[in-house]
């Protein structure tokens, strides 16, 4: 069975959608707006209950982070953020959904690694569900429709069920690329394997192992307050950064640059700009926003050559863009720039 068939069910995932004819859709619970009249809400409920449960207990894990755990495992839980954000924001985002940049084999095989880790579903899935997210943002074919609210852009989405347009562009949408690669078709197909032994057999076991951390401290902080965390990180991509935030590169757009997601230096937080040019690999723009951990990342990578084909939009580029469809809250550009102060001007020198 081809995995993008409607019968393939992700593990957070559901593409099954229902459609019903002639019936009200039944969404004002929890506030959505559909446009379709065919649509009928429907909640996946054993996704309910296990974010559920695992807010809970990552909750817990915050207790057990700052009142029983040690050291070693406050290095080592800020070491698994940037390994699963690797994975996601690197991997999944750059490099497979957008091809922003290649990767050799060995690069390949940590940032699978490390997407294992996450626990965001195969790339395979991710990757189809934020390709129609780019080609339908904020229409009924998006998967997280930030249209529908911010609740549903962030973790809504992975509690009902599809949206009939979002499996229908799903299958329309080219993943040929994927399909070619047995890396990928590898993680997808043994996933349900590999993901509960990589993402939380291993971050449970080696505290407790290494530095004597109890079960119940090392489950509650490595697995469930790790994993919750990183989820909800990616989630705001989805839900904050459609929401609250500057437009400088393209007013016409939802996407916007969001300040939280900036402030944390993950790379996503310029999310107006990766919208513009989803195929940058920085996924945000040079001079001040350079200085971001998954940028910095690939650039080490880069230097061992494991990294390659980097793309990059010009400064040009972007000044153009800018200029045509930003909303103005663009920073100086540098010489030339419209917003540039005619003292600015006046006061500087050009020699020779
Ligand atoms: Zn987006
Ligand atoms: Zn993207």
């Amino acid at each position: 069975m081809p995995p993008n068939s409607s019968a393939t069910t992700g593990v957070l995932y559901e593409p099954e959608t229902k459609l019903l004819e002639d019936s009200p859709a039944m969404d004002k619970d929890i506030g959505l707006q559909n446009t379709s009249k065919d649509y009928e809400l429907k909640w996946v409920w054993r996704n309910i209950i296990l974010f559920a449960v695992l807010h809970i207990s990552a909750v817990y894990g915050v207790w057990l982070f700052f009142t029983e755990a040690s050291w070693r495992t406050h290095l080592f839980f800020l070491v698994t953020q940037a390994i699963g954000i690797f994975g996601i924001s690197g991997g999944a985002h750059r490099l497979w959904s957008h091809r922003a940049f290649k990767a050799n084999l060995p690069l390949q095989l940590i940032l699978l690694f490390c997407n294992t880790f996450a626990f965001q579903d195969s790339v395979y899935v991710w990757v189809r569900d934020h390709r129609v997210h780019h080609k339908y943002t904020e229409t009924d074919a998006d998967p997280y429709n930030a249209k529908r609210g911010w609740f549903f852009a962030h973790i809504g989405w992975l509690c009902c069920k599809k949206h009939p347009d979002v499996v229908a562009k799903g299958k329309e949408i080219d993943l040929s690329d994927l399909k070619r690669d047995p890396l990928i078709m590898f993680q997808h197909k043994y996933y349900l394997y590999l993901m509960p032994i990589i993402s939380f057999v291993l971050p449970t076991a080696i505290p407790m192992y290494f530095w004597g951390e109890s079960l119940n401290c090392s489950w509650h902080v490595m697995s469930m307050f790790r994993w919750c965390l990183t989820m909800n990180i990616i989630w705001m991509v989805n839900s904050s950064a459609h929401k609250f935030g500057m437009k400088p590169y393209d007013k016409n757009i939802g996407p916007t640059n969001e300040n939280v997601l900036i402030w944390m230096r993950l790379g996503e937080g310029y999310h107006n700009y990766h919208h513009t040019f989803p195929w940058d690999y920085k996924a945000s723009e040079l001079g001040p926003y350079s200085w971001e951990l998954i940028t910095w990342l690939i650039d080490c990578f880069a230097k061992l050559g494991w990294a390659y084909d980097l793309k990059s939009a010009s400064e040009d580029l972007i000044r153009q863009r800018v200029q045509r469809t930003g909303d103005g809250s663009h920073p100086l550009w540098g010489w030339g720039d419209k917003d540039q102060l005619m003292e600015d001007i006046v006061g500087t020198t050009i020699s020779n």
